[in-house]
Parts: C-alpha cells; structure tokens; sequence
C-alpha cells in the first residue's frame, strides 16, 4: 500500500464499490446445483449391467465409451489419454485415463478422482474355485465413477466457480495383493505427465457406496494433506452429512498417493470397511442412492465454497 487515505469519505466509497462488486457477482455466478443420488446410482447400475470391467476386456472399452459419450453430452472437453503400463509380471496394459474439464478457463482447479477398472480376480472371496473370476465392482469401481458422473451432469447445468477437472483412472486395482508397483497404474502415469498442471486439491472417491456407508479419515491424506481434509469433513459436519465420521482410518495405497508425492494436497475419501471387497459379491444390491448422494453433495458443497 503506497499511502494512507484517512478520509471517510474515500473509504465509504469503496465500501459502495465493493458492496456493488459482490452483488454483480452474486448474480453472475450460476448457483449451487443439487446432487441426485437416485440419478447417480443409475449411472452404479449403467456399469454393473456391463458385467466386469477389467483392462482387457470389451467391457472395459465399452465402459469407456460410455463415459466419454455421458460426458461430452454433459457439456464436458473431454480427453483420453493413453498409454501403455509394463507389469512385475512381465505383461504389458494397455490403458487410458479419461479426463473431463469444466470451467476450462479457471486458473485455480480442482481435480475429482475415480477408478473406472475393476479386479480381473476375485482373491478375497470366501470360495476358493472364484478367486480367479473379474468381480463386478458395483462398490469398488462403479460408485466413484457413479459420483463423478453426476457431478458431470450438474456441471454441464451450472459452470463451476472454479475449474473442476474430473479424471476416470484406469488400472488402479489390477495388481496381486502385496505387488504395489502393480496397482494405481492410471494415476501415477497422470501425475508423471503433469508438468504445468498443478491442481489446488486433489479428492479421489473409492468405494463410497455401501449401503451403510461410514468414511473416515484416511491415514496418508490426514497426515500429507490434513488442511484439506479437514475442510472437507468440516462440510460434511456443516450439512449434517453423518457418514463422515471423525475418526482414524488406516492406511490405504489409492490414487491419491501419487499427488502427495509430488506434494499436492490429495485425499481419498474411502469406505475399506466392506465385507465383500475383492469378492463375487460386489454387487448392487449391497450399494445405496443414500450413500452416493452422502458424497455427492459434500462434493458440490465443496466446489461451490472454493469459488467463494
Ligand atoms: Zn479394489
């Protein structure tokens, strides 16, 4: 500040000024959109009556498809970007991320995660003679995917007051259990490649869609990106949202982890409590519209404050 302007006068005038500007931009910024769970569990059951979609597999493309074709009808810019991932095993995937832009001119941004791959082998599931089978991950694939549609659908009605990047991984739970390097392959690929592209908040949502869903505070996010995190339940607390719990949650390899090594705040919002994670039995019928919309509307919320 180059001087002092004592005069009342003058500070009454900008008091005019800045009461002027905030109410053209209160009229200018389209309001805040309404998360439909029932709309978005449809999207759940969309994916689910494809039948499993695991890197490799026509349903894996057909899912593809249908997501760039959901989101350039909700008015996204959509992108796929592909590339190839070596395993430990010696094969090679061949994958694509697929990313979808709001608000493109938005310099501030925000990046909304979901795997839309599911597990080519049920590992955990009680019977031995299933464990090599493709689940169908109406939780664990299908309800992050869910969420983030909708959200592309309101988007499409209400151009967000920040830029909101949503970004379908591929590959995240491919590997064998204890294999790392094998699993997040969609996200590390996209953080490798972001060079200038450096997103203010990072939220990955997983396996949000049980029907009693609780979502505790994931042990990496709290302790990387805890600021953010708690901005996010303290939403949750604000709208009453009670499957936000304030409690520890363990330590879970997701798709944020590849942000917070490169320092960016990331979290996962995950519900690892599921009795059929990994099983034939990730079905539908143990997913609610309740749950997505528990998440859904935390999310807008979110969006719509960070404009503010
Ligand atoms: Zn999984």
């Amino acid at each position: 500040m180059p001087q002092r302007h004592s005069s009342s006068r003058f500070l009454l005038i900008i008091f005019l000024m800045a009461g002027a500007a905030a109410l053209y931009s209160g009229c200018s910024q389209p309001e805040e959109p309404v998360f439909d769970g029932e709309s978005a569990f449809r999207f759940l059951t969309d994916q689910c009556d494809m039948g499993p979609r695991y890197p490799g597999s026509r349903e894996h493309r057909r899912l593809r498809k249908y997501l760039v074709e959901r989101l350039r009808e909700f008015g996204a810019n959509v992108s796929a970007q592909s590339f190839e991932a070596a395993l430990t095993t010696g094969d090679t995937l061949h994958l694509a991320n697929i990313i979808a832009n709001y608000n493109t001119g938005g310099d501030r941004r925000i990046l909304l995660g979901a795997h839309y791959d599911t597990r080519p082998y049920a590992d955990r599931d009680p019977d031995p003679a299933n464990r090599e089978k493709p689940i169908l991950g109406a939780n664990d694939g299908a309800s992050g995917v869910a969420v983030l549609l909708e959200i592309a659908r309101l988007l499409g009605g209400s151009e967000p007051p920040v830029g909101v990047d949503l970004v379908f991984f591929d590959g995240e739970d491919y590997g064998r259990e204890g294999v790392q390097q094998d699993y997040i392959l969609g996200s590390s690929y996209f953080a490798s490649q972001m060079s200038d592209y450096n997103p203010e908040a990072v939220i990955i949502v997983d396996m949000i869609g049980e029907k009693d869903v609780r979502i505790d505070k994931e042990r990496f996010s709290a302790e990387y990106s805890g600021q953010l995190l708690e901005k996010i339940f303290s939403i949750a607390d604000s709208l009453g949202v009670e499957q936000f719990r304030d409690e520890k949650g363990s330590y879970i390899l997701d798709d944020h982890i590849p942000f917070i090594k490169r320092g960016i705040p990331a979290v996962v919002l995950i519900d690892f409590d599921y009795p059929w994670w990994h099983t034939l039995e990730d079905t539908p019928d143990k997913c609610s519209a309740a749950s997505l919309d528990a998440v859904g509307r935390v999310l807008i919320r979110y969006i719509w404050r960070s404009g503010s």
